[in-house]
């Protein structure tokens, strides 16, 4: 950051005279936002370079390189396939190209370019970054007059650079995408703004946001960093020591509420709908937990550490602290954290069922680490004395801790020095994780079987209707995609099933409304399946639709509801 040392006169000349400033041997990358809103992105290469691929091999760099971007001078051509390649023409050393601003929301994460206001950008580092072996990496954003570039949470009004080395370069290139590591060595894996919006300070860091965002939703925003940065410093006895930025800007692309995404390098962006919502309660709640989670994450995983191949258990205590934290605020009520709980339980029991957690796959593969890691934190602090606040409970296991939190150190948090419940749940490679909380966590939780007509919570509901009709599509017509909609499955036209049809309408299966009564439903399926008889399908269609029965006949994929016993919030200290 020695960019930070030039005196402020040479700003206005700073971007003519940059082109020339990078070393012999090393790729330049600059970007600059363009009086317009766009934002500009200029290559210059080490000396000889004519070729450059791009990092990210990824379809959405078609869309970025193809629709987003347009070369700003006659000397450089961008070819999309195989990859997306910039070539500089002869006479040219370097090459500029102007990037759009566009919510693309194709992704729900990671956004090429977006403006905040009218005159500020948002971008990511990964679809411009390129790796020439044997060549070092030189990031560069300058912010231009009276504006400011946040790179990595911190606030520059001069240009700020990242030098890459060659090492790291050739590591990356070697990598190819394939790992997080290989992505952060050249650092392709960062929001960065540039621009001028509006900012506040908060407490470790700063909040930016589009003015025209409403005063309710950014109150929520900045309501919540500063009262869950104030309340977490105080559960885990320390500050985060590097800066965070946190950007809220707003857009009519955004499909839902909000989306929202963080990157390594401390930058959050909330991009929020610009209608405010119907339901302001339900977005301010949703808002307030994705602010309370990622922000958990400064901590756990960046003031301490936690076993990265298990990321239940970061991501898990970070679902778990959001929910106390909005509890201890206030900010929820025992009932809507309940329902949350009851949910997690359900959803991990469909991800896990029998499956041991000791032998789990690592990584997000075949896990639900969200919910699951959301119960076991439940579990864990069930078993803990009651001799502090919630939310200073679920920080003490982190509290001073040097070595990385496994689940090792969770099962002898939860057991004590003996080994028991917590042990055999997360380490024993033959206990099923449905018989161990049956087992050993009957006071804390309530299972009862599924039987038709049961009134399901609503998400556990959509869960096994769609399951149900995922089965029998991929009988059908093998894998293939529908829509579940609050009534009917849209089906995606598709070619090659037996009896299904583009956009059919399906509302009844084997005689039952999936959506009133979807034990009832996967119930008769059986029943049809085992009396040999074919499923009937109630369409909006003139004829009777049947399927044959799938062999081996559809088996409901659990048996039980799970639900947290109410005396389980006395236990935890959250009244009933
Ligand atoms: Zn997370």
């Amino acid at each position: 950051m020695s960019q930070l040392k030039r005196g402020r006169a040479c700003l206005a000349l700073a971007w003519l005279t940059l082109a020339g400033a990078a070393s012999a041997g090393e790729l330049l990358i600059e970007q600059r936002m363009a009086d317009d809103g766009a934002l500009l992105v200029r290559y210059t290469p080490p000396e000889g370079v004519r070729e450059l691929p791009l990092f990210d091999r990824s379809q959405t760099m078609a869309i970025v390189w193809g629709e987003m971007a347009t070369p700003l001078d006659s000397c450089a051509t961008i070819t999309l396939k195989p990859r997306v390649t910039l070539q500089l023409n002869e006479g040219c050393t370097s090459a500029t190209f102007r990037i759009t601003p566009r919510v693309l929301s194709r992704r729900a994460t990671y956004e090429p370019a977006f403006a905040i206001g009218p005159s500020a950008v948002m971008s990511y580092t990964g679809y411009y970054a390129a790796a020439l072996p044997g060549h070092a990496l030189r990031w560069r954003w300058v912010p231009g007059d009276g504006a400011r570039a946040v790179v990595s949470g911190r606030v520059a009004t001069q240009a700020v650079d990242r030098a890459i080395t060659a090492e790291q370069v050739a590591f990356a290139a070697k990598d190819g995408g394939n790992t997080a590591a290989g992505w952060a060595a050249l650092a392709a894996n960062e929001y960065s703004f540039l621009g001028k919006a509006a900012q506040e300070s908060l407490p470790g860091g700063v909040l930016i946001y589009d003015g025209k965002l409403d005063a309710a939703r950014l109150e929520a925003v900045r309501s919540t960093l500063g009262s869950v940065t104030a309340r977490l410093a105080r559960a885990y006895g320390v500050m985060p020591a590097d800066a965070w930025a946190v950007v809220a800007s707003v857009s009519s692309a955004v499909r839902s509420t909000y989306h929202g995404d963080v990157t390594a390098g401390r930058m959050m962006s909330l991009r929020f709908n610009d209608t405010p919502p119907r339901d302001l309660t339900n977005a301010l709640r949703q808002t307030r937990w994705f602010v309370s989670h990622e922000v958990t994450h400064w901590w756990d995983t960046g003031v301490f550490r936690t076993d990265m191949d298990r990321p239940w258990i970061h991501e898990g205590h970070a679902d778990w602290m959001a929910g106390l934290l909005m509890l201890d605020a206030g900010q929820t009520d025992a009932a809507t954290w309940r329902a949350d709980m009851d949910t997690a339980l359900n959803n991990c029991q469909l991800a896990r069922r029998e499956r041991p957690v000791a032998t789990l796959p690592t990584g997000f593969n075949g896990d639900d680490p969200y919910a699951c890691g959301h119960v076991t934190w439940l579990l864990a602090q069930s078993l803990r004395p009651r001799d502090a606040a919630p939310v200073d409970i679920a920080a003490s296991l982190f509290r001073g801790s040097t070595a990385p939190i496994d689940a090792a150190a969770i099962a002898r948090w939860a057991d004590g020095p003996t080994p028991g419940a917590m042990r055999s749940l997360l380490l024993d490679p033959k206990q099923g994780w449905l018989s161990a909380l049956k087992r050993d966590w009957g006071d804390v939780i309530e299972a009862t079987e599924l039987k038709a007509g049961d009134t399901l919570p609503q998400p556990l509901r959509g869960r096994l209707t769609g399951a149900l009709m995922a089965e029998l599509m991929n009988a059908d017509c093998g894998r293939m995609g529908f829509w579940t909609n609050a009534d009917h499955f849209l089906i995606e036209a598709v070619p090659a099933c037996k009896t299904l049809r583009g956009d059919m309408r399906v509302r009844r299966i084997a005689g039952v409304s999936p959506f009133d009564d979807p034990v009832g439903a996967w119930l008769a399926v059986r029943a049809a399946c085992t009396a040999g008889q074919p499923i009937a399908l109630g369409t909006d269609g003139p004829e009777p639709t049947a399927l044959p029965c799938p062999s081996p006949a559809p088996d409901m994929p659990i048996r039980d509801l799970l639900r947290l016993r109410p005396q389980a919030m006395e236990r935890l200290g959250l009244g009933r």
